[in-house]
């Protein structure tokens, strides 16, 4: 049968299905009835529901595909015209946590002075640029580089090169798998530092078989990925990986068009005191000045001042340029692409459109999946998981939601984001968790002490992290106790009756011969007549020529006493098998 896809941008309705999959509009009505909807020609079913649909009606040759409406995460890999230049790579510093990603970019951008230098500006801006030789490199500071898949969504496929850190005395480690494959996913050249070279214990061979193991192929061996032995905390062989970062950007060619409206990235997002909306962008595309509108999702805005990474005042932005602007009238969000526009008036109209279509996505529908399974009467265990989240910056709360919103609870349970902010918990974030089961988690947030005594008193818990994965860990664990426990049962072994000796209202004795495994005291019975189930029933003792035992084996005869829910008729020949069961935690 042919293959079919229907794309569905947000919703889609019972019209515009009949005509995608070829049906008339009766019949897709009659199904939808049949699943207790009473449905028009125009409603409008949403992606899970049209799915269900399809199901029920047993299409399996189509293939139904979420379609973006929002610009949001619009294509960054635009063409690019015969008058692009050349611009700076874009480099992501990745890897396992203490490998020394921080290490690393802190003595490359002698950041620690420069912090102070900046007087804090710079605390929130997480791209950096540095000068080799008059060349300029971008650096990204992956915010919370645990959440690659949060990162993904947002449009790190700006990143050109990934450089992974690996630490020469520890080797190939799960964060470092992930970032090999968040670099190849992303379509991202990759280089290798080989860190820490100058402990006891690098082992430089070593870290490039594993790493070889692990898809990395050196150069050295014949493969195509560089490697670099490092010392970040020396600063060792630093030249010589900024100089294969360089080298790698000129075979890529990196490019940009300019003279083209501006446009990039929305990497952060905070409001300060006195200024209002503080906004961290990276240029892509064009430049963008001082005094130009710009509109990023739902947000939109004059900018009103544009400083570099440093905190030094900039006029213009050219390409992989990051810069830190003031003037946008809301926050936008972290990952939101933004365009420059000719005036006021379009980059209010555009914005508008732009949150009716963010709106759409979601709700649109008239009928919902969930509705639908009400109507289906299909039982809905889920339990809910209500949170709370706060965080220091606007990236890392999306950072953190998004994350959370990946954790696999296989359906059975449902996040629910209460709410979201930005700053310290206070006095309205216990107020809303109060009496309904939410936990706060903090990200690089303070809890004041009179919040956390209003929050004892409401027995509400508050959690603080400075680790995404130890936050994610934490709701992780949380989501897995509400999870049903598994039941485990286990044979143990099987009789066959020989003689019944006693049956009463809840107890029988018989006897019979272990035909194979163990009986023990405790275990559960299944008896069996002619392969029929007849009950259940538990072994209260054991015994071999009228002696109490532990246990009967295989080929033994003896007696039972059995414990019975109602009265058991046993009879000669009848089959009893031995299990145990159990109730085990589950995982996800
Ligand atoms: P991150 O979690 O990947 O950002 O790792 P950090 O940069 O925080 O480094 C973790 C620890 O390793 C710190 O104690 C660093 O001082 C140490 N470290 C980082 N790079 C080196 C290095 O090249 N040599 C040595 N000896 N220690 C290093």
């Amino acid at each position: 049968m042919e293959e079919k896809t229907i794309q569905i941008a947000g919703s889609i309705t019972v019209d515009e299905l009949s005509k995608a999959l070829g049906l008339s509009v009766t019949e897709l009505i009659g199904t939808l009835f049949k699943n207790g909807i009473v449905a028009t020609i125009n409603q409008r079913l949403d992606f899970e529901t049209a799915s269900i649909i399809i199901d029920e009606l047993g299409l399996k040759n189509v293939r139904l595909e979420r379609k973006n409406t929002s610009t949001r995460t619009s294509d960054f890999h635009r063409e690019l015209s015969d008058k692009a230049v050349l611009r700076p790579p874009v480099v992501a510093v990745m890897g396992h946590v203490d490998h020394g990603k921080t290490t690393l970019l802190d003595t490359l951008l002698n950041k620690k002075t420069v912090d102070d230098e900046a007087g804090g500006i710079t605390q929130h801006i997480s791209a950096y640029q540095l000068n080799r030789d008059g060349r300029l490199i971008t650096f990204l500071d992956t915010p919370g580089h645990e959440a690659f898949a949060a990162i993904r969504q947002h449009g790190a496929m700006l990143t050109d090169i990934v450089v992974i850190v690996v630490a020469a005395d520890d080797g190939v480690k799960p964060q470092t798998i992930e970032a090999i494959n968040f670099a190849k996913s992303a379509n991202a050249k990759i280089i290798v530092a080989i860190n820490k070279i100058d402990r006891e214990g690098a082992d430089i061979n070593r870290t490039m078989a594993d790493l070889s193991n692990n898809g990395l192929q050196p150069e050295e061996w014949g493969g195509d990925t560089v490697m670099v032995p490092i010392s970040a905390k020396l600063g060792q062989n630093l030249d010589q990986l900024l100089d294969m970062i360089l080298l790698t950007a000129d075979i890529e060619e990196l490019k940009a068009d300019i003279d083209i409206p501006a446009e990039g990235l929305v990497i952060e997002s905070h409001m300060e005191t006195g200024k209002g909306s503080v906004v961290s962008l990276l240029v892509t595309g064009g430049e963008l000045k001082v005094g130009e509108f710009v509109v990023a999702g739902s947000s939109y805005g004059k900018v009103r001042t544009m400083l570099d990474w440093q905190g030094k005042p900039k006029g213009k932005a050219v390409p992989s340029t990051p810069v830190t602007v003031t003037g946008f009238k809301e926050l936008p969000n972290f990952g939101d692409r933004f365009t420059e526009v000719k005036d006021e008036k379009t980059a209010r109209k555009m914005a508008l459109l732009n949150a009716q279509a963010i709106a759409n996505e979601s709700a649109d529908a008239n009928v919902t999946s969930s509705d639908l399974l009400r109507m289906m009467n299909v039982a809905d265990n889920s339990k809910t998981f209500n949170v709370i989240i706060k965080g220091d910056v606007l990236g890392s709360v999306t950072s953190v939601v998004d994350s959370l919103r990946l954790i696999d609870t296989h359906g059975e349970i449902t996040l629910n984001i209460v709410s979201t902010g930005v700053g310290d918990i206070n006095e309205n974030d216990v107020y809303m968790a109060a009496g309904e089961n939410t936990i706060i988690y903090g990200f690089n947030v303070s809890v004041p002490i009179n919040i956390s005594k209003m929050a004892a008193r409401d027995n509400v818990p508050i959690r603080t992290y400075k680790i995404i994965y130890e936050l994610l860990d934490d709701a992780k664990h949380e989501m897995e106790n509400l999870l049903d426990a598994e039941i485990v049962e286990e044979d143990k072994g099987e009789l066959k009756v020989l003689g019944v000796f006693r049956t009463e209202k809840t107890s029988t004795i018989a006897g019979g011969e272990v035909l194979k495994g163990d009986v023990k005291p405790n275990y559960l019975v299944r008896v069996v007549r002619n392969k029929k189930y007849l009950g259940e029933a538990e072994v209260v003792s054991v015994q071999k020529e009228k002696m109490d035992v532990k246990e009967l084996v295989s080929g033994e005869t003896g007696g039972l006493a059995l414990k019975t829910e109602h009265k058991l008729d046993l009879q000669i020949g009848d089959r009893l098998q031995f299990f145990t069961r159990e109730s085990r935690r589950r995982t996800l």
